[in-house]
Parts: structure tokens; C-alpha cells; sequence
């Protein structure tokens, strides 16, 4: 923000505003550039790099991403490793931190300026037992107290959140929902997740498991799902499903096939592309009446089928959802991407950690 927008927000005078950043430019904790606003000359203030950075770490069905940001939320470095499809938590966590070590080197940073890190999962996690909420969602993750086992690799202080909600965050911070005080962030894909923003805050629910649009029952006697239920969501739309249906046409394609064909116009793959739109569609109608989200974010594989995807998904929640005909909720595609939960992990890192801002004010004062 400028000095102009900290007076606004804070209710302070500028000749305050002006006094505490000039304090704090000289401990080392802000700086200060000049920028224009409106045709007028500002001073931009930002969290100063010397204070420390934070890793984001995304364990997602088939990917692994890490990053490096500063207390800005600018993502300064970055790796992506793609994952086999029953990753184990010991060697993906071994990865991870050996990425964050290789990383620090690049940048030339030593290890004490890691202040801490963000991890996201692709299931519900418990922060009171530091476990997942539910048993059985992730093969060879139930008995590991995730936080700890990540932070004694690290030696730093970790925490940890599902993936999609974490996805809502970044999105929240540095993507499409900047704006938005109520929004839902979907990810359709290899699984299905989401994450909800309910006055400007994650949704957690009880014990993590708000947002599991993925084992809403969608069909009757469906096929059994792993969380032990029938006719999941996730069980009608995942990419096994989509490419299986598709075997008998067109042959042994993957999701990411799937999508171009759609976009070249292929009938079939639209055709189940559309199908799968209108499943989630269905599950996100009854998210819409509950929760009232003013955006809909889509993410995950499958968004980049882009007008395929997207013309049917909102044509089935306003077929399904109390119809508001003069504000209903926008549905768009993340910005972010696949990066979307490593921007919502960084910054989760730095609203729990406490940045050293203490030692730093003792430093100068002395
Ligand atoms: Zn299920």
C-alpha cells in the first residue's frame, strides 16, 4: 500500500503514517519506493526481504511444488516435481525439504533466513492432532503427524492446511478473489476439492473438513468411494472416469488429451467434459445456498478446458442453486493456477509465524 492507502486504512493521520514508516524504513522492516497514483507521486511501502522468507509446499495428487516467498507474497523461486500416483508422505517430505535446501542455495540465501513453512494436502487435515481429519483419504498418510515430521526435516516451524484451502487463500491474496469477501475456489481434476471464504476467512469447520464438496453423494447406489461412501462426487468426476468413458471412441487418451480435443471441438470429450459439469455443478448449487458465495473459482486439471468446462458448470448452478437473477455468483478460472495453493501456503506461513520483528527494532534501537 502507499502511505496515503495505510492512512485510509488505519484511521491514522498521514503525518502519522509518514513518522511509524520512517521508523520502521530505518530498522531495517519496511521500504519505501516511489510510485504514481492517479497522476500523483506516492511512496509505496513494503515488507522489507531482509526479514525473512517462507517456503509454500503443495503435495497435490500428482504434483509436487515448492516455493520461496517474501513477506510481499512475491514468489521468488520455484520448483515443480510431478508425483506417481500413491505417493508416500516419507520420501515426498524428504523431497520437499531437500528442494527448499536446493532453492535457498540458488538464491544465494543462507538457511537461517527460512523463516518457517506453509504445507498444503490433498485431504481435510486436523490442526489439533496434527493429522488428517479423516482416516483412509490419503494412502500411507494416517498415522503421520504431518507438521511435526515437516518441520524436523526443516528445522523451522511448519503449518499445514488442505490444498484447496489453501488455493482459496492464495487466490484471496494474489489472484482473482482479491476483491471478494465471499467465494468458493474449486479444484476439478486428478480429485475434487474446495476451499471456502466466508467473511474475508478460511472456513476450517470443526475438526478440517469444511468444503469436502468431493464426498457429497451425487448418485444413489453409485460406485463405492474410498472415503467408505456411494456415488461421491469424486467418484463420477475424476480423471480415471473421464478417460475410461472415453475408451470405447476415441482409445487410451489422458486427461490432458482429453481437454485439447475438447477445445478443438471434439463431441465426445466435450460431451464428458460437460457431464462432469454438470455433476459439480449440482454439488456446488447446494455449496451456493449454504454458504452464498458472491465468486465461484475454478481450478485444477480440468479448468483448462476453459468454455467447456465453464458453459455447463454455470449453466447447472443457476439451473440448481435459488435463482438471483440480479447478483448471481460469478464463476471465473483461477489465475494462479496449479501455483494457486504454494501463493495461499506462503502466506499462511507468514500470518501464523511471527516474523522477527522484535529482534530487528532491538537491533536498530541499539
Ligand atoms: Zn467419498
Amino acid at each position: 500500500m502507499t502511505q496515503v492507502e495505510l492512512a485510509d486504512a488505519t484511521g491514522l493521520s498521514t503525518a502519522t503514517v509518514s513518522i511509524i514508516v520512517n521508523e520502521l524504513a530505518a530498522a531495517g522492516i519496511v521500504t519505501t519506493t516511489q510510485v504514481t497514483r492517479s497522476g500523483r507521486r506516492a511512496f509505496q511501502v513494503t515488507l522489507s526481504r531482509g526479514l525473512g522468507l517462507v517456503a509454500g509446499i503443495h503435495f497435490s495428487t500428482r504434483a509436487l511444488i515448492v516455493a520461496l516467498s517474501d513477506p510481499n507474497g512475491s514468489i521468488i523461486a520455484k520448483q515443480r516435481l510431478p508425483l506417481p500416483a500413491d505417493h508416500r508422505h516419507d520420501t515426498d517430505m524428504d523431497r520437499a525439504a531437500q528442494l527448499i535446501a536446493d532453492m535457498l542455495e540458488s538464491i544465494s540465501a543462507p538457511p537461517s533466513e527460512l523463516l518457517g513453512a506453509g504445507l498444503g494436502i490433498c485431504a481435510p487435515y486436523n490442526p489439533k492432532t496434527d493429522m488428517l481429519s479423516v482416516p483412509g483419504l490419503l494412502r500411507g498418510w494416517d498415522e503421520v503427524h504431518i507438521a511435526e515430521s515437516m518441520s524436523r526435516r526443516l528445522g523451522k516451524p511448519v503449518v499445514v492446511d488442505n490444498g484447496a484451502n489453501l488455493a482459496m487463500l492464495g487466490e484471496s491474496r494474489h489472484g482473482i478473489a482479491k476483491e471478494a469477501q465471499s467465494a468458493v475456489f474449486v479444484s476439478i481434476g486428478h480429485g475434487i476439492g474446495a476451499g471456502i471464504l466466508a467473511n474475508g476467512e478460511i472456513l476450517r469447520g470443526y475438526d478440517g473438513t469444511a468444503g469436502e464438496i468431493g464426498h457429497v453423494r451425487v448418485l444413489e447406489n453409485g460406485d463405492l468411494c474410498h472415503c467408505g461412501n456411494r456415488g461421491c462426487l469424486e467418484v463420477m468426476v475424476n480423471s480415471t472416469t473421464i478417460v475410461n468413458s472415453l475408451r470405447n471412441t476415441v482409445g487410451n487418451v489422458t486427461l490432458r488429451d482429453v481437454i485439447t480435443m475438447a477445445r478443438q471441438g471434439d463431441i465426445g470429450c466435450s460431451r464428458v467434459i460437460s457431464d462432469a459439469a454438470h455433476y459439480v455443478g449440482g454439488a456446488l448449487s447446494a455449496l451456493c445456498n449454504l454458504v452464498n458465495p458472491e465468486l465461484i473459482v475454478i481450478g485444477g486439471e480440468l479448468a483448462d478446458a476453459g468454455v467447456a468446462l465453464l458453459a455447463p458448470l454455470e449453466a447447472a448452478i443457476e439451473r440448481n442453486s435459488l435463482h438471483n437473477p440480479l447478483n448471481p455468483p460469478r464463476v471465473q478460472l483461477s489465475i494462479l493456477g496449479e501455483d494457486a495453493a504454494v501463493y495461499g501456503a506462503a502466506a499462511f506461513a507468514f500470518d501464523s509465524i511471527s516474523l522477527p520483528i522484535s529482534s530487528v527494532m532491538m537491533e536498530a534501537s541499539a
